[in-house]
């Protein structure tokens, strides 16, 4: 049997993996709204919150919560890590036989959970929230949401289920896999797919925001952006090839061109503009295709200096004196 820090897996049916960034006014409300539901889904179940790196009262939240319920605990990380790692670390923590993640400001109504169980006992080892409208998100981060799924789709060499988010339940099995993945640029949602295990969609109400303000800026849904296209694409590095070859094969029709008109009709002065033109334009495109190599280049050297995922700064709710196990390895070398 393996252990995460202290949890058996499989100490219990349910684990619910709630990542949670300054959301001291939601930690309440949501254990009050999963504890019943819960009650009634599986015989033992665990919350396991991961507060990553709040400024706010979240931590003393839990911790409250937690001294009077032994089936609430915690990871608190030593620093904001960004709500990808803190799935990850979530899914280290979590000892259930099935671990469903959801945010912690109720726009994820525990209300479905029973519906995903249900699923899961089924026999489907990935069920998933499909969000029904994102009418709550502002019509910019709408559109360009959507711009990035599309380029996703057509970049990608993993098709993402429409509308599917964090929101999901995963089975040990899942749990494992994702486990094993220690990649840093964590893009989530690419790494369900990736995985594989038959799975179904189960649609949702996403619900207004209980309280304080989402997290994601737009700079950091940018980075998320690119995270998510260079991990599972190489179509950007790649597409530079096809347009050096397309821009070199005209390059060579117009030098003959040129060669031709000036053997018929001799050489001509006037040509500025044309020259000034292509020079700017060439070295655009070399830079842009340097910037390109840039962003996988810096995502390679974030990899391979092989820094842990997260630094927890305080566990609660945990055993301590167990020791923490290695995150499972599907592939091994052989010996
Ligand atoms: N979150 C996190 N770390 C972060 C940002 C967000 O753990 O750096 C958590 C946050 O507390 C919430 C969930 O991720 O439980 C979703 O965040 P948010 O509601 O701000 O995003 P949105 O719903 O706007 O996509
Ligand atoms: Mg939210």
């Amino acid at each position: 049997m393996s252990l995460t820090s202290g949890v058996p897996v499989g100490s219990c049916d349910l684990s619910i993996v709630v990542p949670a960034f300054n959301e001291g006014r939601n930690i309440e409300t949501l254990t009050e709204r999963l504890e019943p539901i819960l009650d009634g889904l599986a015989a033992s179940w665990e919350i396991v919150f991961v507060d990553d790196g709040s400024r706010d009262d979240t931590l003393e939240r839990i911790r409250a919560l937690a001294a009077k319920d032994r089936r609430i605990r915690a990871v608190s990380f030593s620093r904001n890590f960004g709500k990808e790692i803190a799935i990850a670390a979530g899914l280290d923590h979590a000892g259930g036989r099935a671990v469903v993640i959801m945010d912690a400001d109720l726009q994820h109504p525990p209300e479905i959970i029973p519906e995903f169980v249900a699923r899961w006992r089924q026999g489907i080892a990935v069920v998933y929230g499909v969000r029904m409208d994102r009418n709550g998100d502002g019509l910019v981060r709408r559109k360009l949401t959507e711009s990035f799924y599309r380029l996703f789709a057509a970049a990608g060499e993993t098709p993402l289920p429409p509308g599917a988010g964090d929101f999901r339940l995963l089975d040990r099995k899942a749990v494992d896999a994702l486990r094993a993945m220690g990649e840093r640029a964590r893009f989530s949602k690419g790494l369900y797919a990736w995985i594989g295990f038959p799975s179904v969609g189960v649609p949702f109400m996403v619900a207004e925001r209980a309280e304080g303000v989402s997290k994601f800026t737009f700079r950091r849904l940018f980075t998320f952006a690119f995270d998510g296209i260079t991990s599972f694409s190489t179509l950007p590095l790649r597409v530079w090839t096809w347009v050096g070859v397309t821009i070199s094969f005209f390059a060579i029709l117009a030098a003959l061109f040129y060669l031709v008109r000036t053997a018929i009709m001799g050489i001509e002065v006037p040509g500025y503009a044309s020259l000034i033109v292509s020079v700017m334009f060439f070295s655009g495109v070399q830079l842009i295709s340097l910037g390109v190599i840039g962003e996988y280049v810096g995502r390679i050297f974030a990899e391979v200096k092989r820094r842990p995922l997260y630094i927890v700064g305080e566990s609660v709710g945990f055993d301590e004196t167990v020791q923490e196990l290695p995150r499972p390895a599907l592939v091994r070398r052989p010996a």
